[in-house]
């Protein structure tokens, strides 16, 4: 099922864009939890963490390493950041296309909410 993030990918609503290739982009948080609140998705419509393959490995990984990269990019890494992926109603997942949420600027806290 197509989602707003699929808008995003085709561009038809704008989004300010940090990191885009051909198997992923990254992009601000329309309501931002931390100074820095980055989206990282794969342009291919996985639903969720719940429901990824064996054949998505690849992508997976792909985006693993583009977390940290971007991490490093926008100057979290010294001092850290959270990568969080909000899976099902349990998980607090609002839209269903594959996103990490990358975290940082703060000090976060433990346990989630
Ligand atoms: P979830 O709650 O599914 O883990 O995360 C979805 C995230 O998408 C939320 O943090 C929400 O603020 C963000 N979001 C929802 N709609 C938009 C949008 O149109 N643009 C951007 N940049 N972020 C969005």
């Amino acid at each position: 099922m197509a989602t707003i993030f699929d808008k995003i990918i085709n561009k038809e609503i704008p989004a300010e864009i940090v990191f885009e290739d051909d198997l992923c982009l990254a992009f601000r948080d329309i309501a931002p939890q931390a100074p820095c609140h980055i989206l990282l998705i794969p342009k291919k419509p996985i639903e969720s963490m719940a429901t990824v393959e064996n054949s998505d490995k690849e992508i997976l990984g792909h985006l693993m390493l583009k977390a940290s990269e971007i991490a490093k990019d926008q100057g979290l890494s010294e001092e850290g950041f959270r990568l969080v992926a909000n899976t099902n109603q349990y998980g607090g997942q609002s839209v269903y296309h594959l996103h990490f949420h990358i975290l940082g600027g703060r000090q976060m806290t433990w346990p989630p909410g």
